[in-house]
């Protein structure tokens, strides 16, 4: 008798609390990612030994997309959308944050609003199911101003780089939710205990969510960091020449962020860490960062 394999996971989505709000990672897949082009400013030699070091794959990097619902016992928030089902431009391992957000409990419909930290495909086309309606349908969308204006902007349409069909697709996804759209300023609060901060360079007008309830805090800070190594140890290598809009400005913004969630205590989420993203950075003694992960465990 053959024994035949499961080739099956089980959900993908992880629960935690910051004070009274309750966190759910939820994992809408992974990008199979080529380190072409990837870290352009750093040293081949340090790259490798951190490779060694940590055993990682030496010939991609395996990124997450970590979207993540808080419930702040008045809203339900998402905090980015996925990549979704209308695209496989980015690979086929994605798509799976609606059936994990059922598995998790929580319906689509119920979801009051979606924060963007930018408009990036692996973060906006999930605001739409495959016939373009609105995957939630009854949130607003909340953008920064300048993150809209970047990748809303019709003239990328006219482009012969990879703006056009990211503009494409994000105007798709963004479609449904014109008239319910917020638009805010990096600084400003949008709920009681939900504050923004500018993490600009990545894209033009990216923004982390500061979330803090009983004193205790968590940020989640979409992509001012990709990995979970390579960027604490080196706050000063670009992400890529093309896709971040200013590298130098988004190695500036990680380094400020970083700087920021060790003095004041704060939790730290990355969308693209090992699922669910979740951990706490410690300042190395020579100034450099480690990023603890939280271990996933039944324990709630
Ligand atoms: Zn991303």
């Amino acid at each position: 008798m053959p024994a035949e394999f499961l080739k099956v996971q089980n959900a993908g989505y992880h629960r935690y609390y910051v004070g009274d709000f309750e966190c759910t990672t939820l994992w809408d897949g992974y990008i199979h990612h080529g380190y072409e082009g990837i870290f352009p400013n750093a040293d081949p030699a340090e790259m490798a030994r951190l490779q060694a070091e940590h055993r990682l794959p030496s010939d991609h990097i395996p990124m997450d997309l970590n979207p993540v619902v808080v419930n702040t016992g008045s809203h339900l928030i998402l905090i980015d959308a996925g990549m979704g089902r209308t695209s496989t431009m980015f690979g086929p391992g994605m798509g799976h944050l609606i059936d994990n957000m059922r598995a998790a409990g929580i319906q689509p419909d119920q979801i009051d609003a979606v924060l963007m930290t930018h408009l990036h495909p692996d973060h906006s086309f999930g605001l739409i199911n495959p016939d373009e309606t609105a995957a939630f349908p009854n949130a607003d969308l909340y953008c920064s101003e300048a993150d809209w204006a970047e990748w809303t902007d019709e003239v990328n349409l006219k482009r012969n780089d990879f703006r056009k069909p990211w503009t494409e697709g994000t105007l798709a996804a963004v479609a449904p939710y014109r008239g319910r759209l917020r638009l805010f300023h990096p600084g400003d609060e949008l709920f009681p205990g939900v504050t923004t901060y500018s993490v600009a360079g990545h894209a033009a007008g990216m923004c982390a969510y500061i979330f803090e309830s009983k004193g205790q805090k968590i940020v989640f800070t979409g992509d001012v960091c990709h990995h979970q190594i390579f960027d604490l140890y080196h706050p000063e290598w670009f992400f890529h020449m093309e896709y971040d809009t200013d590298p130098g400005q988004g190695a500036a913004a990680k380094a400020a962020i970083l700087k920021k969630v060790v003095a004041e205590g704060i939790r730290f989420h990355g969308y693209h860490f090992p699922y669910p993203g979740l951990g706490d950075i410690v300042e190395a003694a020579d100034g450099t960062y480690r990023f603890h992960a939280q271990a996933v465990n039944p324990r709630l």
